[in-house]
């Protein structure tokens, strides 16, 4: 509290990220980093951009991002007008909040979800309503549409959701997006890469058909490159307008030199990103197996994640356990999950030091 602070800043209750420890050495399983590295073309890229003496620092980037939003067109096969560009997707996220999400019927998000939307409902001065999961964790679609149109200002998930890590088919997206067409529906797909082997399961292929659906992504956790922060946004040209109308309030040049290169060489590189996604994917459900069989309840994962809860032993003593033996893991005190660890799928040596140490631990 400040007699400097403006008003609004005393009524803040600011996202609390996962720990990013000092310590080296530590197996960190707790903030859903990609564990392989990003895609070589990507360093590359940031050194020419950079060249002998980064004499090109010297000059802003391109506001537009235009190279990059090309590169994400191309990925998706959209028009680049489809797509816009942030210095995160929690920037994009923000953006999204204040250009699409107010009105007069409030917000609908889950109970369970990411702990940034209701922040920026206080930053945004947003109402909101929290729609309980159901008692598997699963978004039910119906609860959302049995509001009612004329009730429902605006909705957001992320899908797989966090940190549940369950997966809401896309036909139940559709269903949303139909029964409520006043109300921009966004899907958070941080996670959305790690949804299928074969087909991801983007609601990238609703947009044509839906003018309210707004998809939004990341590149820190498929691609690798949480230190870059890069985010990104599709949806039909009068959302995407929306969302260049408040950045263009804010911050004219988000994104970087190198983070406009680097980002534009990770979404061109469909091999690497699709090698290490399918090798998360493997993992994850390697990792999902051992845990099961160790006795614990594992929600199924469409993510880089797991949410796993012991039947008698408490989360908290769990994740304080793992710690001392290196290894950090999240916990949320929060209500219906706080017995629940959420862990981060790593390599597959970073998963059998873990099964092994909750092993020991169990014993
Ligand atoms: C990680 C994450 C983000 C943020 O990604 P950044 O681009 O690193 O800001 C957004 N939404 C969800 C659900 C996430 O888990």
């Amino acid at each position: 509290m400040s007699r400097f602070w403006s008003p609004v800043v005393h009524d803040l209750t600011p996202y609390v990220p996962g720990e990013q420890p000092k310590l080296a050495k530590l197996v960190k399983l707790n903030t859903n980093e990609n564990p392989y590295p990003p895609s070589p073309r990507v360093v590359e890229a940031i050194r020419a951009e950079l060249g002998e003496d980064g004499d090109r620092l010297k000059l802003y980037s391109d506001p537009t991002g235009a190279q990059l939003k090309a590169a994400v067109a191309r990925h998706f096969d959209v028009p680049d007008d489809w797509v816009f560009v942030g210095n995160s997707s929690d920037e994009v996220l923000a953006h999204t909040f204040q250009a699409l999400l107010k009105h007069d019927a409030p917000l609908l998000f889950p109970d369970i979800t990411y702990s940034f939307y209701p922040v920026y409902c206080g930053l945004y001065d947003i109402d909101f309503e929290a729609v309980p999961l159901d008692a598997q964790f699963a978004i039910q679609v119906d609860d959302y549409i049995a509001r009612g149109a004329d009730r429902v200002g605006a909705v957001i998930f992320p899908n797989p959701n966090a940190p549940t890590g369950r997966l809401l088919p896309l036909a139940d997206i559709a269903r949303v997006a139909t029964a409520l067409p006043d109300a921009p529906i966004v899907i958070d797909e941080a996670y959305v890469d790690f949804g299928g082997l074969d087909v991801i399961p983007t609601a990238v292929a609703l947009i044509r058909r839906h003018p309210n659906i707004l998809v939004t992504q990341t590149l820190s956790k498929s691609r690798s490159l949480a230190g870059l922060r890069v985010g990104f946004a599709i949806g039909q040209p009068e959302l995407i307008q929306a969302l260049t109308r408040v950045k263009d309030s804010f911050n004219s040049y988000p994104l970087d030199r190198l983070a406009l290169v680097g980002a534009s060489a990770a979404m061109d590189d469909e091999a690497w990103f699709h090698t290490t996604r399918r090798q998360v994917i493997a993992s994850r459900n390697a990792l999902s197996a051992s845990l099961s069989g160790l006795g614990f309840e594992v929600l199924p994962s469409a993510a880089n994640f797991v949410f796993a809860r012991h039947p008698t032993r408490d989360a908290a003593a769990l994740a304080a356990a793992l710690r001392e033996r290196s290894i950090i893991v999240r916990h949320f005190k929060a209500a219906r999950i706080e017995q629940f660890l959420r862990i981060t799928v790593g390599t597959d040596a970073q998963c059998a030091l873990l099964v092994d140490a909750l092993k020991d631990i169990l014993a």
